[in-house]
C-alpha cells in the first residue's frame, strides 16, 4: 500500500492520535515518569470490523500488528485475503458474539478469542484447536473470559429480576469467571489469558472497570499467569487504563464509523 495514499495518510494521522493519548494514559498511571515504550504499556488491537481487508494491509504498513474482528465470515474472508497479499503476520483477536459452530473457523486464524462466556464454547474451541494442531504448528489460543459487567449499576436498578432495561453487554456473570477458567486452563490447546469486558452504554464506565479489575484480581490469584484485561475502546481507553488494562480494542477512532448495517 503507498503510504501516499490519502486513506493510509489518514489512518495514520488518527493512530498517531490513538498512541498520543494512550501515552499521555501511561503516564498518569505510571507516574515515575516511566514511558510506555518502557514498561511495555497495554496491547493496542485495532478493531477492524465493517471496514475492507485493504484497511488492515494499510495499517500493517504502518507497524499495527494486532487487529480485531467481531464476526466470523467476514474475519476469515479478511485473514485469508490479508495472506494473499504477502502482508506480514497479523494476529486477530476474535472479540464478537461466538457461535459453537463458527468454532472451527475461527480456530483457524485467531491469535485470541476474547468474548468467551460459556463452558460449551470452551469445549468446542479446544476441540477445534486439538485439530489445527495436529496439521500445523500453532501456539495454543489465548482465551478472554468476557465478563458481564452491570452488577457494577444494581443501585440503578438493574439488578436481576428488575425490570431496568439490562446495562449487559455480554459475557459471563462474575461468579462464573473462575469456574470458567478452571475449564480453560484444563485444556493444553488454550492459554487462560484474562478477562474482557464491554463497559455498558451510557453510564460513566469506571464502575463497570473497577469491577473488572477486582475480578481479575481474584482470577490471577489462582492463576497468576493469566494477567490479561481487555477493557477500554475509544470513548473510553482513559478509563480502562486506569484499572490497568493490558489490552485496548480501538476501532472508530482510527478507522471512523463504521457503515450501517443494512
Ligand atoms: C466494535 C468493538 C470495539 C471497538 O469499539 P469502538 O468504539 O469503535 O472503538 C471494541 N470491543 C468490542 C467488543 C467491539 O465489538
Amino acid at each position: 500500500m503507498n503510504s501516499q495514499d490519502p486513506r493510509t495518510l489518514q489512518l495514520a494521522e488518527r493512530l498517531a492520535v490513538v498512541k498520543a493519548r494512550i501515552i499521555a494514559a501511561q503516564a498518569l498511571v505510571a507516574p515515575s515518569g516511566a514511558a510506555a515504550s518502557e514498561t511495555g504499556g497495554p496491547t493496542l488491537i485495532v478493531v477492524t470490523k465493517f471496514h475492507p481487508g485493504a484497511d488492515v494491509l494499510r495499517l500493517r504498513s504502518l507497524g499495527v500488528a494486532d487487529v480485531g474482528e467481531n464476526r466470523d465470515q467476514e474475519a476469515a474472508a479478511k485473514s485469508l485475503e490479508v495472506a494473499a497479499a504477502g502482508a506480514a503476520p497479523l494476529r486477530w483477536h476474535f472479540i464478537g458474539q461466538l457461535q459453537k459452530n463458527k468454532a472451527k473457523s475461527v480456530a483457524a486464524y485467531a491469535h485470541s478469542v476474547q468474548s468467551i462466556d460459556r463452558d460449551s464454547l470452551i469445549t468446542a474451541l479446544a476441540n477445534a484447536m486439538a485439530r489445527e494442531r495436529d496439521f500445523s504448528v500453532r501456539d495454543p489460543l489465548e482465551c478472554f473470559i468476557q465478563v458481564d459487567l452491570s452488577e457494577a449499576y444494581a443501585d440503578l436498578g438493574n439488578g436481576a429480576g428488575s425490570d431496568a432495561p439490562s446495562l449487559g453487554r455480554g459475557g459471563a456473570a462474575p461468579s462464573d469467571v473462575l469456574k470458567l477458567a478452571e475449564q480453560i486452563a484444563g485444556s493444553p490447546h488454550l492459554r487462560l489469558a484474562g478477562v474482557m469486558a464491554v463497559a455498558p452504554l451510557g453510564q460513566a464506565p469506571a464502575p463497570a472497570f473497577e469491577l473488572l479489575a477486582a475480578i481479575s484480581a481474584r482470577l490471577v490469584a489462582e492463576h497468576p499467569n493469566a494477567r490479561g484485561i481487555s477493557a477500554g475502546m475509544s470513548h473510553d481507553l482513559e478509563a480502562a487504563m486506569a484499572v490497568g488494562a493490558t489490552h485496548l480494542r480501538v476501532g472508530s477512532d482510527i478507522l471512523g464509523p463504521r457503515p450501517v448495517v443494512l
